[in-house]
C-alpha cells in the first residue's frame, strides 16, 4: 500500500503536467478481470489514469479508502439472457471495482413449444451455454453461475400447485447438472434453495425482475424473492429491472452500446425472427436503468 501511495502522489503531480506521455500500465487484477469488455470503452491509457486517480484519491480521503470492501451482488434471472439484457454494464463494472457477482438462474428457458420433450431440454443446455459464454466474457467463472433448473413459463403453476409437471420437458424436477439436483417442482422447495444460496452468498445488492414485467415468470420471481428476503435478518439493497414491458417513467433513451451488443448475440437461440433478434437487441444500450426498493429513484449505470 506504501508503494502505492508514492505511486499516487506521482500521479497526482503527473496529472497537473498536461499533455501526458504515455506510462507502463500498472499490473492490476481488476482491471484485467473483463478487458474483452471494457478495453473498448475506456481507452488503456484513460484506465490507467483513473486507476491513479482513484488511488491518490483515497489517499486524499480517509473516507474514500475505508468505502473500498468489495461488495457481494446477487442476480436473478428467470431465464438465460436476463442477466445479460438488464445487467452485463453493471456486471462489467463491479467486477471491474473489484466486487464479487453471482447470478441464479430460476429456469433453463426451456419452454420450446410443439417439439419433443427432449429436443425442449436440449435447447435449455444450449441457453445455459449462451449464458456461460456471454458471462465468461464479462470475467465471470463457472461457480459464479447457479441454476436452479425450475419449469420455464410455469412459475405461476408453483403458486397454485403443490407440484408441477414441465409442459415442455416433460419434468417434475430438476436436473441433475442442476445447482440442487433432483428437486421437486415445489414452491416450497424452490424457495428453500433460493435460501440457501443467500445464506452462503450474503449478498449486499440484490437485483431482481421488477413486478410490473410483463412476464409472469419476471414476477413470480419477484415475488419469491421479496418474501425470502422479507425473512432473512440481513438486508440487502434491492434493484429491480425491466425486460419485458414499459420501461421505468424516467428512463432516457440512450446510445448504443456497441459491446453489449456482442454479448446479446451470443444468445442466438433467441433470434427466431428478425422481430425477435430486433427486440433483443434494443436492449443494447448504454444505460442500464434500476428502481431501487424503497426509493422513489431509478439508478443509472
Ligand atoms: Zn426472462
Amino acid at each position: 500500500m506504501h508503494e502505492m501511495l508514492i505511486v499516487a502522489s506521482f500521479w497526482q503531480s503527473y496529472l497537473q503536467a498536461l499533455p501526458q506521455p504515455s506510462v507502463s500500465p500498472p499490473s492490476s487484477i481488476t482491471q484485467q478481470k473483463n478487458p474483452a469488455y471494457f478495453s473498448e470503452i475506456l481507452s488503456r491509457r484513460e484506465r490507467h489514469r483513473q486507476f491513479f486517480y482513484d488511488v491518490a484519491r483515497s489517499k486524499d480521503d480517509p473516507e474514500s479508502s475505508e468505502k473500498e470492501e468489495p461488495k457481494t451482488i446477487v442476480i436473478f434471472a428467470p431465464h438465460p439472457d436476463d442477466e445479460i439484457l438488464c445487467c452485463s454494464r453493471t456486471i462489467a463494472q463491479r467486477l471491474q471495482q473489484g466486487d464479487r457477482v453471482k447470478i441464479i438462474y430460476v429456469t433453463d428457458g426451456d419452454g420450446l413449444q410443439e417439439v419433443l420433450p427432449a429436443r425442449a431440454q436440449t435447447y435449455g443446455r444450449s441457453r445455459r451455454t449462451e449464458s456461460r459464454v456471454a458471462t465468461r466474457v464479462l470475467g465471470l467463472e463457472q461457480s459464479d453461475l447457479f441454476f436452479l433448473n425450475f419449469p420455464d413459463r410455469q412459475l405461476s403453476d408453483l403458486m397454485e400447485n403443490e407440484n408441477v409437471r414441465s409442459q415442455y420437458t416433460g419434468q417434475t424436477y430438476t436436473n441433475h447438472d442442476s445447482a440442487f439436483p433432483h428437486t421437486p417442482y415445489r414452491l416450497s422447495l424452490l424457495q428453500k434453495n433460493i435460501d440457501r444460496l443467500l445464506s452462503r452468498l450474503e449478498p449486499d445488492e440484490v437485483y431482481i425482475p421488477s413486478q410490473i414485467d410483463e412476464h409472469p415468470d419476471h414476477r413470480v420471481t419477484a415475488q419469491i424473492v421479496h418474501n425470502i428476503l422479507s425473512l432473512r435478518e440481513k438486508k440487502p439493497d434491492i434493484y429491480e429491472y425491466i425486460v419485458h414491458g414499459k420501461t421505468f417513467p424516467d428512463q432516457e433513451i440512450a446510445s448504443r452500446d456497441p459491446l453489449k451488443l456482442k454479448l446479446i448475440r451470443f444468445f442466438r437461440s433467441q433470434f427466431h425472427d428478425r422481430s425477435h433478434r430486433e427486440s433483443l437487441e434494443q436492449f443494447a444500450s448504454t444505460e442500464e436503468a434500476f428502481q431501487r426498493v424503497g426509493a422513489e429513484i431509478v439508478k443509472k449505470q
